[in-house]
């Protein structure tokens, strides 16, 4: 994009969107003004807040998830393991670090990205009961951050039907790192072309309202 001549202003602060006779107008951020007929939220956890700026109530919420890394150790297996029935996914990366994280039922929706000793504690007895090896193994970082679900637990992508100019790719519930790719290429089809290389319509917002949900079960 920046190669196309696209400005990337790093570190700035959406704090109002502008619209009129239900279409964007404009942008108002930290460092000034953007006058632009389009805005895509892609504002992950805050994805909910960005759809209140312009207006309109998108279904999604925001939940804490938290992941540790161990030190680095012999490889011990070279897939992901994920268990629905434990609850836990893990990795060897190639550096020998094993990253882990579960998703706590009880955690409360919000905004919280802090890092519990809750967390560590019930990641390292999941993880030694299966790998019993990890027992010797320490634990060098834990951090969290932000799932930003939907109610089907599927992304919501599309131009919002009643705010013109205004494309979401939220909700991604999880999945959105290894969905960005795609999910930004068939964004900017849909801006430039008004039509995109896959078809997306049943991700967009109207089927909750519809009772179209795609649920997907497999979310840790
Ligand atoms: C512990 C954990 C493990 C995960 N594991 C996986 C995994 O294995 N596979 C996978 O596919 N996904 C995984 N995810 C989910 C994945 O990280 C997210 O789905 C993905 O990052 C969402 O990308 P995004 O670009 O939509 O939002 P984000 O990456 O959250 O980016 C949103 C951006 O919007 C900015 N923003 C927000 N509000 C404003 C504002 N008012 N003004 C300006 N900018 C704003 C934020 O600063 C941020 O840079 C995991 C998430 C967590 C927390």
């Amino acid at each position: 994009a920046q190669r196309l001549g696209v400005k990337i202003y790093n570190f700035t602060e959406v704090r109002e969107i502008k619209t009129e006779n239900n279409r964007i107008v404009s942008v108002s951020t930290d460092r000034g003004e953007v006058l632009t007929p389009i805005v895509i939220n892609a504002a992950g956890g805050y994805s909910g807040e960005i759809g209140k700026m312009a207006g309109v109530e998108i279904p999604v919420y925001s939940q804490r998830h938290q992941i540790l890394i161990t030190e680095p150790v012999d490889p011990l297996f070279k897939p992901m393991l994920m268990s629905f029935s434990r609850n836990f996914y893990c990795q060897q990366t190639p550096y020998g670090s094993i990253i882990m994280g579960f998703g706590d039922p009880d955690e409360p929706k919000g905004y919280d990205i802090g890092s519990s000793w809750q967390f560590a504690r019930e990641m390292a007895q999941k993880m030694t009961a299966v790998i019993p090896l990890l027992k010797e193994v320490s634990m060098v970082r834990q951090w969290s951050g932000l799932y930003n679900v939907s109610p089907d637990s599927q992304p919501i992508v599309g131009e919002h039907p009643q705010v013109n100019g205004f494309y979401m790719a939220v909700g991604f519930s999880g999945h959105g790192f290894m969905l960005a790719p795609v999910a930004s290429r068939l964004m900017a089809e849909l801006i430039l072309k008004g039509r995109t290389s896959i078809p997306i319509d049943k991700l967009d917002i109207g089927r909750f309202e519809r009772g179209e949900l795609i649920i997907e079960p497999s979310v840790v």
